[in-house]
């Protein structure tokens, strides 16, 4: 085996600095064996980063410059990130372990279709004139609404997509004329690393810097530091509810992209053969740890043993292996501990009394990697605890329903609401029970994602709106200013 790579440096305003503690390994998910060794920050070092971040907004050039030189240099980024990705996917199957498709679009090249997106966001940050009514008339006072960024922003994010996810963070704070400190998720953060060498490339020094480590600590000196404004997070709803208790000591702004239990309704009217291809796409996408999987897959009732036989063969057919291998669908899970998490949680189905349709073991072909055949579980019921956890894995939890009203009420009883998938071959349908559902996004007979729209949870999936013009709305703050002669 080849000598596995070496980032061993975090950058502290424009400065690449050896990590105070050295390195940690990182483990591939295909292989188990360490693929790269990771800068492990200190605690100071993270302070350091926020307060050169601090610096960088107070008195360097970012927040001062016009909005379209902001967006000049971000377009910059994306160009010179295009142009070097190629080389970042071998690293990206390597450390997160998706299959070779994934790295090369949703992993990297949704990368460069970030900052190029939010680099036109940085044009769309005018003023709004908003002059009180009545004086205004009579020529007696005007007044104007102005964007302001807020602050220093903590970019933490989580494990799942870790260049992409970073990428639509730091695009928005920047192009609103925030500085950012990005501290990645502990067991994949060598491609953030090598993003934010790319980005900061083209910036002032200090606007863009990177910390990172094996623990909590970094992201909590981070949330803690005053030299932080806001934070912007995504990961777990456990680990969001306690940045946002500290992060309300001193009133700090929060983004807060958080979990889900998304439920896909499938109603007997649907085109059942798109459907199944929807519920088996959620089901298996990146190995099921993605946020937005529909993993409660509400069936009406006289199509439901149909359906989910069906989808429990289609099941078996799935190929799992090497994430390089052309024609895998289904990688390894990111780490062991990811899926001692998901075998947990497919023992406490089996516990807790429903069927095991498919899958929930290692397969035995593969001797290495952190490989688990995707499950589904039949009969089961919307109090179970696999229908009420995020289990962040390829595990899917088919429940029957009678009519519109109870599919709406059991997709509704969910301590989450990021996202729906609807399938019904009557739209007006579609589209009401979308308006009666609680979550952020509602899909209908897979439309394709919009990346103008807004993203964000309601409930316990998280607080605000990322997502096209949206973001500005979260990462800037609003100033009127009035006046009269
Ligand atoms: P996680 O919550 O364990 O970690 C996320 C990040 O928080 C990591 O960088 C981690 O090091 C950091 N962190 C941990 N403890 C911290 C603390 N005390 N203070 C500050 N930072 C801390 O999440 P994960 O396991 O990396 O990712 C999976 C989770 O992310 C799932 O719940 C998933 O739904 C969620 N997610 C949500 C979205 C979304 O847009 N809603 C997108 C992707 C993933």
């Amino acid at each position: 085996m080849s000598e596995p790579l070496r980032y061993d440096k975090v950058l502290i305003g424009g400065q690449w600095v050896a990590a105070a503690r050295g390195t940690y390994p990182i483990i591939g998910p295909a292989s188990e064996d360490t693929v790269a060794l990771a800068p492990e920050a200190s605690v100071e070092q993270a302070r350091a980063a926020a307060h050169a971040a601090r610096v960088a907004f107070e008195s360097g050039p970012w927040r001062s410059m016009s909005a379209s030189e902001r967006g000049a240099l971000l377009r910059k980024a994306a160009e010179k990130f295009r142009s070097e990705m190629n080389g970042l996917v071998d690293l990206t199957i390597d450390e997160t372990g998706a299959v070779k498709p994934i790295a090369v679009s949703q992993q990297v090249g949704a990368v460069a279709l970030r900052l190029e997106k939010n680099a036109e966001l940085a044009g769309l940050l005018g003023d709004e004139a908003l002059p009180p009514r009545e004086l205004a008339a009579r020529g007696i006072s005007s007044g104007l609404v102005v964007r302001e960024p807020v602050g220093v922003v903590a970019c933490i994010t989580p494990f799942n997509f870790p260049m992409t996810n970073c990428a639509g963070k730091i695009g928005p704070a920047l192009a609103c004329g925030n500085t950012a400190v990005v501290k990645p998720a502990p067991v994949d953060p060598i491609g953030v690393a090598e993003l934010c060498r790319i980005v900061d490339s083209v910036l002032p020094p200090g606007v863009l810097n990177f910390v990172c480590g094996s623990g909590p600590d970094i992201g909590a000196a981070l949330t803690e530091s005053p030299d932080v404004d806001m934070i912007s997070f995504t990961g777990s709803t456990a680990v969001g509810s306690r940045i946002q208790e500290t992060a309300g000591k001193r009133m700090k702004r929060t983004l807060m992209e958080l979990g889900g239990k998304s439920a896909t309704i499938v109603f007997a009217d649907a085109d059942l053969k798109r459907a199944l291809s929807g519920a088996m796409q959620v089901w298996t996408f990146h190995t099921g740890q993605i946020c937005i999987a529909g993993t409660r897959l509400l069936v009406e009732a006289s199509v439901y043993d149909e359906f989910t036989a069906q989808l429990a063969a289609a099941g078996k057919t799935l190929v799992i292996g090497d994430p390089r291998e052309a024609g895998v669908v289904v990688g390894p899970l990111v780490s062991a501990t990811q899926r001692q998490r998901v075998e947990h949680y497919v023992a406490i189905g089996v516990a807790e009394g429903a069927t095991l349709a498919c899958g929930g073991k290692r397969p035995a072909h593969l001797k290495q990697g952190y490989y688990i055949e995707p499950a589904l579980f039949t009969h089961a019921r919307n109090d179970m605890t696999i229908a009420r956890e995020e289990i962040f894995g390829p595990v899917i939890t088919a429940i029957p329903f009678r009519d519109e009203a109870e599919a709406i009420a059991i997709a509704n009883d969910s301590d989450f609401g990021l996202y729906g998938y609807i399938w019904s071959g009557d739209t007006a349908r579609g589209i009401r029970v979308a308006r009666a559902l609680r979550t952020g996004t509602v899909q209908i007979n897979g439309a394709p994602p919009n990346p103008d729209a807004p993203f964000g949870g309601y409930k316990q999936s998280g607080v605000g709106r990322d997502g096209g013009r949206y973001a500005i709305d979260a990462y800037t703050e609003m100033k009127y200013i009035g006046w009269t002669a």
